[in-house]
């Protein structure tokens, strides 16, 4: 009997131990981007839930009470912070959570538009790398005795990365200088702007909240008749109103669909993160290269 007593006790030992090794973690990312590169670093060693899903916008996000019953019973919280989701720090808050928190972007030099932090980093590669390093890092502190599988699977991830950034750079340097406008709905990628030397213009700024005033958008338009634009994108995430009045107004066709802040619903062209930029860099340069 004293013998079977103890063998309940240490039964309700591995039990009631927070993570025992047997366990997957149970890890909240924040959008799908993220949880897409969580996934990739992981491996099978977590159970990724992720909040906003494809196709949807962030920005615009009202969590409900399942979010609220994930983020309470997550090991390890992940968000893209830089003020990207507005919604976060209540939503962690009310849950109740002792999950640790991490910031993916933690490192990234921000890009500041009119003065506002661009939360969009994750659309330049190189800044994919470090979101890469910070999520293995978490992971690894979530649990340290599959740490060399994380930085096995980070590896492998930051390679395919960088093979893709290499050959980003490549591809634009050679488009002609002046072949390089892309408009698009909203302020989504000043960050892929910066790093490989292209210009984006949108009627709406670095949300998707506020609407252009008919003057910034008469304003835009002209600039557009004077200059011409390459190219005419419409997102995935975006309304597709002010687009399409820019292509009525200006006599631009539409290049067809970037995404922006989110991956793809399944058998759409961007259903990870290397998906989704290889996706947008071969629209962007076919129909850049096509307008000249
Ligand atoms: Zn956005």
């Amino acid at each position: 009997m004293k013998y079977l007593s103890g063998v309940i006790a240490a039964l309700a030992m591995i039990f009631l131990s927070a993570c025992p090794s047997w366990a997957k973690l149970d890890v909240v990312a924040s959008f799908s981007i993220l949880g897409d590169m969580v996934e990739q670093v992981a491996g099978d060693k977590a159970t990724v839930t992720t909040i906003v899903g494809p196709d949807a916008d962030a920005h615009l996000y009202a969590p409900t009470t399942g979010d609220a019953v994930a983020v309470s019973e997550a090991d390890l919280v992940i968000v893209n912070g830089l003020g990207f989701e507005t919604w976060s720090a209540k939503l962690i808050d009310a849950s109740g959570t002792d999950a640790a928190i991490a910031v993916a972007t933690t490192g990234i030099t921000p890009l500041l538009v009119e003065g506002e932090i661009d939360p969009h980093a994750w659309n330049a590669l190189s800044n994919a790398i470090i979101y890469v390093d910070n999520i293995e890092a978490a992971l690894s502190a979530a649990s340290p005795e599959d740490a060399a599988i994380f930085k096995q699977n980070a590896d492998a991830y930051r390679a395919q990365l960088d093979r893709l950034h290499r050959r980003a750079l490549a591809d634009i340097a050679s488009l002609p200088a002046d072949s390089r406008i892309v408009v698009t709905a909203h302020d989504a990628f000043g960050y892929l702007a910066d790093a490989y030397g292209l210009t984006f213009l949108a009627p709406q700024g670095i949300d998707t909240e506020a609407e252009p005033s008919a003057k910034e958008l008469a304003k835009l338009i002209g600039f557009l008749n004077e200059t011409g634009a390459g190219a005419l994108f419409v997102e995935n995430i975006a309304n597709s109103d002010l687009i399409t009045q820019i292509s009525r107004e200006t006599g631009l066709q539409i290049g067809g669909r970037l995404y922006s802040d989110a991956l793809s619903v399944r058998g759409s062209p961007a259903t990870s993160y290397l998906a989704m930029f290889t996706h947008n860099l071969e629209l962007i340069i076919n129909t850049l290269a096509a307008s000249k």
